[in-house]
């Protein structure tokens, strides 16, 4: 650390010159986040100095993020329900997962050897969760549309089984599991069903509103025991936001599994209310119609983006069900290099060879799509012609 500090105008340029070097929004097409919404920045901003650790000081701040945990049970069919924010998609699967062990040992079925069923399209969060919790997890084969297939689960489950994890909207390629195919098989097992929509959940109750045929995912469907929403992706708030949601209210007090005076419903003890300001000023503010709008739009900047993509003689690996698209490129890795080196962001997938994929988030718009196509032909020409002269 200096001993002299430097004045506020030096630090600020500092930090504007490092922000400079992130890759404007408009050129990001890997990532599941977007732009927040100006309100959501707006919020966060007032409310940087909350300390959700301290309900006894940030009692305003509290009760926004008990409203806000309402509109998201509601959003999801469980008005009576109970969660906490978090910081994102992994600590909510992870207090996921330590609730269902908490659950199992309730029920006095808690083996020496815990497992988790999941697919092979499963979140990477959850390696790192198995692996901090010594639980193993079994995974099961995917169907030809890389669902998780309901058969497979049913025969995987076993006296050591403590939760299912279904995914409703992949990261990777957007699939939705037939989660409610899988909450019937698994319905006279008793098994805790726990549903990832870290990416899907801010999307599929609106896009069911569209029309769209995406299946059933949430507490209407009686064995789902947990769901895990990330405000922060298709949600447009700023990060940390994510939450975990409980069907039922005891499940929810994380402090309870290892405490005795338990003080705190997640892993985290500091947390920031700023999440909880920001998630709530862009609910309150859309609504669900606003929601509705944005949806909307996603798919059909997606639709656009598969035709454009069509036109310059790329074929879809598969067909996207969400806002996920994955093209079929020659030498993806090398042509998503080169376009880093341009600073266009897309990533490649682990699943197939020669695929690049491109994740639709609202900053994704037509203009964007129609300034990116040309630079990816152009990519693409350089790469093979590379590639030829080898
Ligand atoms: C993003 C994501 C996660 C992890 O969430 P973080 O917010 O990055 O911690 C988990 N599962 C799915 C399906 C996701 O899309």
């Amino acid at each position: 650390m200096r001993l002299t500090g430097l004045p506020e105008t030096a630090v600020r340029e500092d930090i504007a010159a490092a922000l400079a070097e992130d890759i404007p929004w408009p050129r990001v097409l890997n990532s599941i986040c977007t732009a927040p919404h100006p309100l959501a920045v707006e919020a966060a901003h007032a409310a940087a100095h909350t300390n959700l650790g301290d309900v006894r000081i940030f009692r305003g701040t509290k009760r926004i993020e008990r409203k806000v945990v309402a509109l998201l049970l509601e959003l999801l069919g469980r008005p009576q329900g109970a969660g906490s924010l978090v910081s994102g998609g992994t600590e909510a699967n992870l207090l996921a997962v330590l609730a269902a062990r908490q659950d199992a040992r309730a029920a006095g079925r808690l083996t020496e050897h815990p497992e988790v069923v999941v697919g092979s399209t499963v979140h990477f969060s959850f390696d790192k969760i198995f692996s901090a919790l010594g639980i193993t997890p079994v995974r099961v084969p995917v169907d030809d549309g890389l669902r998780l297939a309901p058969e497979s689960v049913e025969k995987a489950v076993s006296e050591h089984t403590i939760a299912v994890v279904a995914t409703a909207g992949s990261s990777e390629l957007g699939v939705v599991d037939r989660v409610d195919a899988i909450a019937a098989v698994l319905e006279p097992h008793g098994v805790w069903l726990h549903v990832d929509a870290a990416t899907g959940g801010f999307i599929i109750p609106f896009a069911r509103e569209l029309g769209l045929p995406l299946p059933q995912f949430d507490f209407s469907l009686d064995g789902v025991r947990s769901i895990t929403i990330d405000p922060h992706k298709y949600g447009l708030a700023n990060v940390p936001a994510g939450a975990i949601l409980f069907r039922a209210q005891e499940a929810y007090q994380a402090d309870s599994f290892f405490l005795d005076t338990p003080a705190h419903t997640t892993l985290l003890g500091t947390r920031p209310g700023s999440a909880a300001m920001a998630t709530y000023a862009v609910l309150e503010h859309l609504g669900r119609e606003g929601f509705v709008d944005v949806t909307r739009t996603n798919f059909e900047n997606t639709r656009y983006l598969t035709g454009r993509l069509a036109e310059a003689g790329y074929g879809l690996l598969i067909e996207p069900e969400l806002n996920i698209v994955v093209a079929r490129v020659p030498h993806a890795a090398e042509v998503s290099r080169l376009l880093g080196t341009r600073d266009w962001i897309v990533s490649t997938s682990r699943r197939f060879d020669d695929a690049v994929r491109i994740v639709v988030a609202r900053h994704v718009t037509r203009d964007v799509i129609d300034e990116f196509i040309p630079v990816l032909v152009r990519a693409d020409q350089e790469i093979r012609a590379e590639v030829a002269a080898r």
